[in-house]
């Protein structure tokens, strides 16, 4: 006869049948996994014994419980009578029991319990002798009948709260805790005829039908309507059936050497490895919870209970060692005896999550590996960016200052006084001392330093890659894109969501974790990494990890055996300090265009641009360079010993001139004024503007095309990154620098512009007479240059995916407007499972990057490959970088470590399986002739 009920105490049978711990779990579910796990370990926990989920799929197809089921349910009762000192249904000694559901997966509150099985008219009276407490007994059968009537009956809940109600009503009382011994005795009959009108008979007086009826309505509720809906939703198979678990019914409110509780085995918010908990006597578990009356904090029951405290302490040490985790507990004492009801991973914030991963790991429960995986890069990031208190955002809503929710940009918390131009906020911000947020319907370069000077920046358009995005997150300023909800007035200088309008000047606050905005100063918390010791540990060992050189399996000649290095996007020596002082070991973007924007060169940029001669852009460019090589200069010195990847000039040169519609404005106003003074001046450099203007910018004069188009910009950056590099090797610093042509379509490009750079460096390198290590290299961001990347690396020693303009190219979407647009939409409809710009697309762009990186390092084996699009500081980017054999991934230094943990958690995730060397593959061993290449593993 097959086995469908197990004792809690048969864990080894239950294994055996099972084959793994894995097939327990399976079997008994996890609850009741844990609760053989207990037994197993000592503990004690309330006798008792489970149906298995196979007899649940049995009963599913027949409605009726498999041959053996209930013989072997009552004889596992008869176990349990025995072991409790207790009888079912005998009122001078009754057992109770609960009836609980329990999947291998924990869907909470989707399938049926049931509590108090056992109680009748007659263990009623049995229990009110035994107890001398008739308002707790009665107070139990009240809520029997109830239960019974709502999920074994599916009778609404309306048809028994409505006469407790005017019952209360009529009374006078406020809360059931007012309600006597005989209002409960009362209700009970009450609830027998409601129970009796809905049914069609009694409320069932046999306590083993109670138990058959329970039992089957915990198997059915596997196929309610709720936990179907929840298995959809979390993907889990509508095949696994639950479990019935069966245990004893203890009671913590049978007298004041009763009581019950729930405790962390370390402090869930700080990590501290101090207990804390919270316990009452002589009430229920729902008191401690619902915070009826104050609990008391568990160190008192050292006091209050000595010998239970003593084994609590030793049983919870037990637990916390055998599980190697953190435990969330629940127990009850009833007279003087202590069980334990549950035990699970407690949940707990990110600073004490790593906490416990490294003190776990010293304490040498858990292996370093382990430590790095029980924490996630969002805990990480979490710990590194100011956050609102959590209570003030979640009472946000309640109180009306919730104002607009957009893409969650660049993480962070912000609080400031809006402003919606860049001048004025940056002004407000240095002369009045001001924290200021930046608003404004979208971001433009000549729009950074107001940015810069924000505490945050929150703009209605634009998307994930958007210039404000990008920018934000480079610098680290929380940041909030494309809260189309918003309606920005300029010229009334205020924004407005329906009948809500912030002015000029009010406060608004920005959550750049969320996405979310609100109005008025939200109370912050803020952290710094510098100062949280266990997370620099926990960073060192992931960077250990990704060291180590057996971590990869290298699929081809000159991929990488060691995990992916992090670098950053940096373009000032500050932010290239931040990003070394972050863990970042080399820079993979400096965007040198950013430089042309200060105030002093912006100028000597437009005159440049303006020059219709190559002596007239040379003699601007001969002043740019003084400014350059000392950009680089501190670059260099910042980054010492480490790579250092520069992108010549990449943006479409209109972006360095004035705004063509308020040039236009201006020249108009002039004419209608009659103001000459200039205005011829205006008019030419209107006319010039004009002539720079293109449809699609983003497709047109810029990267590659306008080096060749006007070589002299390139050349004179050229020069100016091998001048700083000779001089700081001449000052004894050791420079690495990789010299980035964006955007290239086809190697010819390449052969076009390279040998020009390339002559420049040798003769910088001549003058100066001093030699270095150097590259030249490319981005890949232009699906050609992917497809054709085995000519690509002819030429290029080394490729930098940027997959901003990557993804943009390969699906069509415009990186500037998407989001606004449709992308949103296309995620709401499930078109799109993720936003491409923030979370790599691995079957399109994923696939091409892939691609890229076989046939690059086929025709040149040790071709360096990293990313510096946006995707290089996002997890699962991050793993599929791995996957396919980058060197290194480059994201904006205050992701670097959260990019660090990722690294080390896809080396661990991916790590090659040891081959097994078994005598028979000894013996048939013969050289392979298959020519098959070991293919990448995706999810
Ligand atoms: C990219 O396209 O991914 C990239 C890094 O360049 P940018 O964002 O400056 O276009
Ligand atoms: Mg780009």
């Amino acid at each position: 006869m097959k086995k469908w009920v197990y004792l809690f105490e048969e864990v080894a049978k239950a294994e055996k049948y099972a084959g793994s711990w894995e097939g327990v779990r399976n079997l008994l579910g996890g609850k009741g996994a844990g609760l053989f796990d207990m037994t197993r370990a000592g503990v004690p926990v309330p006798p008792g014994f489970t149906v298995t989920t196979e007899a649940c799929n049995e009963f599913r197809k027949t409605r009726k419980f498999p041959a053996g089921q209930w013989d072997q349910q009552l004889t596992a009762l008869k176990a349990v009578e025995k072991q409790t000192g207790k009888k079912f249904g005998d009122p001078k000694n009754p057992l109770l029991v609960s009836c609980r559901s329990g999947a291998k997966f924990s869907m909470p509150g989707m399938m049926n319990t049931i509590l108090n099985i056992g109680l009748n008219d007659k263990v009623v009276e049995g229990m009110i002798k035994l107890t001398n407490n008739p308002r707790f007994v009665w107070d139990l059968y009240r809520r029997l009948i109830e239960m019974f009537g709502t999920t074994v009956f599916n009778l609404d809940d309306e048809v028994f709260e409505h006469p407790m109600a005017e019952y209360k009503e009529q009374k006078g009382y406020k809360l059931d805790t007012e309600m006597t011994a005989e209002d409960w005795q009362s209700l009970v009959s009450t609830f027998k005829g409601v129970f009796k009108k809905h049914v069609g008979f009694d409320f069932p007086q046999d306590v083993y039908k109670q138990l058959e009826l329970a039992t089957k309505a915990v198997f059915e509720s596997w196929n309610g309507k709720r936990a179907i809906a929840y298995r959809n939703k979390e993907g889990i198979s509508h095949d696994l059936g639950t479990a019935v678990n069966i245990v004893t019914m203890v009671f913590g409110n049978m007298g004041n050497d009763s009581g019950t509780g729930v405790a962390f085995t370390r402090n869930p918010s700080t990590g501290d490895k101090t207990m804390m908990g919270d316990y009452l006597l002589n009430a229920q578990g729902e008191d401690v919870v619902a915070g009826i009356r104050n609990a008391d904090p568990i160190e008192h029951l050292q006091s209050q209970m000595p010998k239970v405290y003593k084994q609590f302490m030793g049983i919870t040490a037990r637990l916390e060692k055998h599980y190697r985790d953190m435990q969330d507990v629940e127990f009850t004492i009833e007279r003087g005896k202590l069980w334990m009801l549950q035990t699970r991973n407690g949940k707990r914030t990110a600073k004490s999550a790593v906490k416990i991963a490294v003190d776990m790991a010293n304490e040498g429960l858990i292996t370093k590996e382990q430590a790095i995986l029980r924490v996630t890069p969002e805990n990480v990031d979490s710990l590194l960016h100011p956050q609102f208190d959590d209570e003030a955002m979640s009472n946000a809503e309640k109180n009306g200052t919730f104002f607009a929710k957009g893409v969650n940009a660049s993480p962070g918390a912000a609080v400031g006084q809006a402003y919606f131009d860049a001048d004025t906020a940056e002004r407000m911000a240095k002369e009045e001392k001001q924290n200021v947020i930046m608003v404004r319907p979208f971001t433009k370069p000549d729009d950074v330093h107001g940015m810069i000077a924000s505490q945050g920046v929150l703009t209605s358009e634009g998307g994930a890659t958007s210039h404000a995005a990008v920018v934000a997150r480079q610098f680290g300023i929380p940041c909030v894109v494309g809260a189309s909800a918003i309606k920005i007035n300029l010229g009334e200088r205020a924004m407005t969501v329906g009948a809500t309008i912030v002015k000029e000047g009010e406060w608004i606050s920005v959550d750049g974790t969320t996405g979310r905005v609100f109005v008025g100063k939200m109370p912050t918390i803020s952290p710094s990494l510098e100062q949280q010791t266990e997370l620099l540990t926990l960073l060192k060992w992931a960077d250990d990890i990704c060291a180590r050189k057996d971590i990869r399996e290298a699929p081809a000649k000159g991929y990488p055996v060691r995990g992916l290095q992090v670098w950053a996007n940096a373009d000032y020596p500050k932010d290239a300090r931040r990003a070394r002082s972050y863990g970042a070991v080399g820079i993979g973007l400096c965007r040198t265009e950013h430089m042309f924007f200060e105030p002093e060169r912006l100028p000597i940029v437009q005159d440049m641009i303006l020059s219709e001669t190559s002596e007239g852009r040379t003699e601007a460019l001969n002043k740019l360079l003084p400014y350059q090589r000392k950009d680089f200069d501190g670059l260099f010195e910042a980054m010492d010993g480490y790579p250092v990847i520069i992108r010549l000039i990449d943006p479409p040169l209109h972006e360095f001139m004035p705004d063509e519609e308020k040039l236009l404005e201006e020249v108009i106003t002039m004419r209608v004024k009659n103001e000459s003074n200039g205005l011829k001046e205006k008019q030419e450099l209107l006319t010039a503007i004009k002539g720079m203007h293109e449809s699609n910018p983003m497709m047109g004069m810029r990267g590659v095309r306008l080096s060749i188009y006007m070589p002299e910009i390139v050349e004179m950056q050229v020069r100016a990154i091998f001048e700083a590099a000779a001089d700081c090797t001449l000052r004894g610093i050791v420079v690495k620098p990789e010299v980035m042509i964006p955007l290239t379509g086809t190697v010819k490009e390449l052969e076009w512009i390279q040998p020009r750079l390339e002559r420049i460096a040798a003769a910088v390198m001549d003058e100066k007479k001093v030699k270095f290590e150097y590259k030249f290299g490319t981005m890949i961001e232009i699906p050609r240059a992917a497809v054709t990347a085995g000519e690509v690396a002819e030429r290029a020693q080394f490729f930098s995916f940027g997959t901003n303009d990557l993804t943009q190219m390969t699906y069509g979407y415009s990186r500037d407007d998407a989001e606004r647009n449709f992308l949103i939409t296309y995620q709401e409809q499930g078109i799109l499972e993720k936003n491409p710009f923030q979370t790599l697309d691995r079957g399109g762009v994923g696939k091409l990057m892939e691609w890229a990186i076989a046939e690059g390092r086929k025709t040149r084996p040790n071709l360096e490959v990293g990313i510096c699009g946006e995707h290089g500081g996002d997890p699962s980017s991050i793993e599929w970088c791995h996957l396919i054999g980058n060197n290194y991934v480059s994201c904006s230094p205050f992701r670097v470590p959260i990019a660090r943990l990722a690294a080390a958690h896809s080396a661990l995730k991916h790590r090659p399986q040891k081959k097994a060397v078994t005598a028979k593959k000894k013996v048939t061993a013969k050289p392979k002739t298959s020519k098959t290449k070991s293919k990448v593993t995706k999810k």
